[in-house]
């Protein structure tokens, strides 16, 4: 029956990634894909990893027997506290349970899953306009439709709080709404403290479902509370809810899949419930999480001394994005692009969105060798001390033309 399966267009950031690799221009530029690179534009091993390494591998008493179906509780637990906070009243009421998944995405399918089979039918799933392209792939996979509300406005590069209000507001009761946690992707665009109550109230009077997903914690701020601020408000006030965790970026564990999805319910009772049915949908889809990047993480986020040296390594990788936020944008200036340019310095994570249209996109990549996603997405990691100017420059010439 092979014959009649059509061909499927290629993953567009993983394309554009080999068109970048088969570039031979030596000022090649790959802003395009969101994992982290040093100064060097290499891959980070962070050197709280490395040592965590270095103790896994001694440890004579590890094997490679299966791991719980939910995963370890000393991980599961410990990451949830890490975006929950230590002294939320929800583990004090045992209102928090958890499940290893397979790094954020496993996080958000699993979570998905649970609420097609749960949450009351025919619900949608309400997405930031733009999102990160696969929410919406994730939540089609299990019959859940979406539709989108305001997120970026373009005139301002900023929020369109109001656009994003109203569209909660007209959605039906009991949708799904999916929030990024910190550090927006692609936008870069996170609510204020007060814009997160103004959402919060909405979500609550229209009894939506908040679905958090968090793949930047400790990266945006460099600081994991502050990062984690929205979520715990939102706990504060009372509500039910996922959080989506991933630390392929905070650990950069890309490859070894360590997630986990928290939830929180209103009483001890409905999160043993929740769990349990958490449980039987894992057992279905991966049966056990795999090991490796989940011992990483459970040994720092359980250890005084290595969760402080995660702490500086933190610091090194979002003080490195930042800077590099302050050379474009000082750059820019200096080169007085037209257009105004602080949402580059506003913008918050590892991405910026820049406001570039399609047409200067590709201008970029066929006359510049610069790769970015069609949006005009750009990932700050990049960007180096080497080739931030060139990527500056070619950014005014295509403005101009
Ligand atoms: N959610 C968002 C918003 C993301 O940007 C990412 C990473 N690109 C993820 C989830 C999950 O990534 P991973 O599965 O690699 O943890």
């Amino acid at each position: 029956f092979f014959q009649q399966i059509p061909q499927a267009a290629p993953d567009a950031i993983f394309h554009l990634t080999a068109q970048y690799q088969a570039d031979t221009d030596p000022r090649k530029v790959n802003v395009g894909v969101g994992a982290y690179r040093d100064d060097n534009l290499k891959p980070y091993i962070l050197p709280v990893v490395k040592k965590a390494d270095s103790i896994l591998f001694h440890n004579q008493n590890l094997d490679h027997e299966y791991q719980p179906i939910a995963g370890q509780k000393t991980y599961t637990k410990a990451s949830s506290k890490l975006i929950l906070g230590e002294d939320s009243p929800a583990f004090q009421q045992n209102r928090v349970v958890a499940i290893q998944t397979i790094s954020g995405t496993g996080a958000n399918h699993t979570a998905a899953a649970f609420l097609a089979k749960f949450h009351k039918k025919g619900a949608i799933c309400l997405l930031s306009k733009p999102t990160w392209a696969n929410h919406k792939a994730i939540f089609n996979n299990v019959g859940i439709q979406v539709a989108e509300y305001p997120y970026w406005n373009p005139s301002t590069r900023g929020l369109d709080l109001e656009g994003m209000l109203a569209a909660l507001e007209d959605a039906p009761e009991e949708s799904i709404v999916l929030l990024h946690a910190c550090a927006h992707n692609p936008t870069g665009v996170d609510p204020t403290r007060e814009q997160w109550q103004r959402i919060a109230d909405v979500v609550q009077k229209k009894k939506h479902f908040p679905f958090f997903d968090c793949a930047y914690q400790g990266f945006a701020s460099g600081n994991l509370d502050q990062d984690a601020w929205a979520v715990r408000y939102f706990v504060e006030r009372g509500f039910e809810l996922f959080v989506c965790q991933s630390f392929a970026k905070n650990f950069g564990l890309y490859g070894e899949r360590a997630g986990n999805l928290t939830v929180v319910t209103r009483t001890a009772e409905q999160a043993q419930h929740v769990l349990s049915q958490l449980e039987i949908l894992q057992r279905s889809e991966i049966s056990n999480p795999p090991a490796y990047g989940s011992r990483i993480v459970d040994l720092v986020l359980n250890d005084k001394q290595l969760y402080a040296e995660w702490n500086d390594n933190l610091g090194t990788m979002s003080g490195r994005i930042i800077e590099m936020r302050k050379r474009l944008f000082e750059k820019l200036q200096q080169l007085q692009t037209p257009g105004t340019w602080n949402h580059i310095v506003d913008q918050i994570g590892m991405f910026s969105f820049t406001g570039l249209s399609p047409a200067q996109v590709k201008v970029l990549k066929e006359q510049y060798h610069i790769y970015m996603t069609d949006n005009g997405r750009i990932s700050m990691a990049g960007l180096s001390s080497k080739n931030v100017d060139y990527f500056a420059e070619s950014i005014d010439k295509v403005v101009r033309s």
